[in-house]
């Protein structure tokens, strides 16, 4: 089959499946008790993956994911991506990087073992650090009920100079280094280590502020590793407090505020579709607190507040889904200051045209197995789990984060906590 019957193909394809009109996105259903024990989880095999005919893939670095390539035609390659273990969310994270000995054209057809749906738009890169969005002329995906498809395919031109593609626009563990020696370059920020993931890595805090702990914040982003626009976002709100405003400055007089930007760090370079080396969803350990990764954030809370006598007034959670949406506690329970985070979310979102927040109280009144639920039913933090769409324009991500963090800020600022 030639490039143009291949792409006639795929038209063809895409033309079966109906379209679906879209409404408000209503968010997760309630959220189940499991086991958080350790469960077995197979490593993808790092390599080089001949396609036939001087076409090549590769999987060799920090973040990608990659199980299997099949030429099935002569412009068309099958990949195969699969999970770290099962059962799992089917929303799969990928990252790989090809090239080829003479220029060529081909399609690539995303397969998933018949386990996971087709969910991230692809992002492409000519140097594995910046990426941007494929142009859509390239990418199709069948549309179908729930937006589950199965297979999605791109094309690709290829040569001697390696081409990246991946889920998101970044990709791997080193950005999020980066982003933390930035903010570590402010002298009102610290590096605070509480130990280390399954595989070794530092799992480290950023403390922001020169409070004396009386009254503190926790922000957490990436449990789920593929979930980056949520990092975004917690980049955006943490920049905003990190900012040399008269308001921040007195904020940072008042408060600290600590930062665990990456929870997750072994899902990430290893390209897990959700779970972490233990081959656990980590926002399911938060009561049982298996993880080493849950396991040493809560107890560094509770030695904060035992250290200091001081409680956490705020805390936020970070993640990424179809579309926008807040999770909120129960407003009929009362945490350290009622009221704060509806405030921050309708003060913030009224500064966006046209934005109606999507924000969905918890109906519960027991403590589940969340981060967020641990922040309010352990430390009466008012807490909010703030999920970004994920093909939010990158500019409104920011100005979320930001205008949170100000409108959070100007409330706090004019409290005393005692
Ligand atoms: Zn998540």
């Amino acid at each position: 089959m030639n490039l143009r019957n291949s792409s006639l193909f795929i038209f063809a394809l895409a033309s079966i499946f109906s379209c679906k009109s879209t409404s408000q996105w209503e968010g997760q259903g309630p959220i189940q008790i499991i086991e958080t024990v350790d469960k077995p989880i197979s490593i993808q095999e790092k390599q080089t993956f001949d396609a036939g005919d001087g076409v090549f893939f590769s999987n060799e670095f920090n973040g990608a994911r990659l199980n299997r390539v099949d030429r099935l035609n002569d412009t068309l390659i099958q990949i195969t991506i699969l999970p770290e273990n099962e059962p799992i969310n089917p929303s799969p994270w990928y990252a790989f990087k090809i090239w080829s000995e003479k220029p060529e054209d081909f399609w690539i057809q995303f397969s998933y073992g018949g386990i996971g749906f087709h969910r991230y738009f692809p992002k492409s890169s000519l140097d594995g650090v910046n990426f941007s969005n494929v142009d859509s002329l390239d990418f199709f995906q069948p549309e179908s009920e729930e937006r589950r498809p199965e297979m999605a395919f791109l094309k690709v031109e290829s040569s001697l100079d390696t081409l990246w593609i991946a889920a998101q626009d970044k990709v791997g563990t080193d950005h999020v280094q980066d982003w933390k020696n930035k903010v570590l370059a402010h002298d009102f920020v610290e590096l605070i280590s509480i130990g280390e993931s399954k595989h070794g890595r530092p799992l480290e805090i950023l403390k922001i502020g020169n409070s004396d702990d009386k009254a503190m914040l926790m922000v957490i982003s990436m449990q789920h590793p593929p979930e980056l626009t949520g990092f975004l976002a917690m980049q955006a709100f943490i920049e905003g407090i990190c900012s040399d405003s008269p308001q921040a400055i007195k904020f940072r007089n008042k408060y600290n505020l600590y930062v665990m930007p990456q929870m997750n760090p072994d899902g990430v370079s290893n390209g897990h579709w959700r779970h972490n080396a233990g081959g656990i969803d980590l926002n399911r350990d938060w009561i049982n607190f298996n993880q080493p990764e849950t396991k040493a954030l809560a107890k560094f809370m509770e030695y904060k507040v035992q250290e200091t006598g001081g409680k956490f007034i705020f805390a936020a959670d970070f993640h990424s889904t179809w579309e926008d949406i807040f999770y909120t506690n129960n407003e009929e329970l009362e945490g350290n200051f009622p009221g704060l985070i509806p405030k921050i979310i309708k003060r913030s979102s009224k500064r966006i045209p046209d934005y109606i927040p999507n924000i969905r109280p918890n109906e519960g009144t027991q403590r589940s197995v969340t981060s967020n639920s641990y922040f309010f039913f352990v430390h009466q933090a008012e807490s909010m789990t703030f999920e970004v769409g994920d093909n939010t324009p990158r500019d409104i991500i920011r100005m979320k984060g930001d205008y949170l963090a100000d409108e959070l800020m100007k409330i706090l600022n004019k409290k005393t906590f005692r």
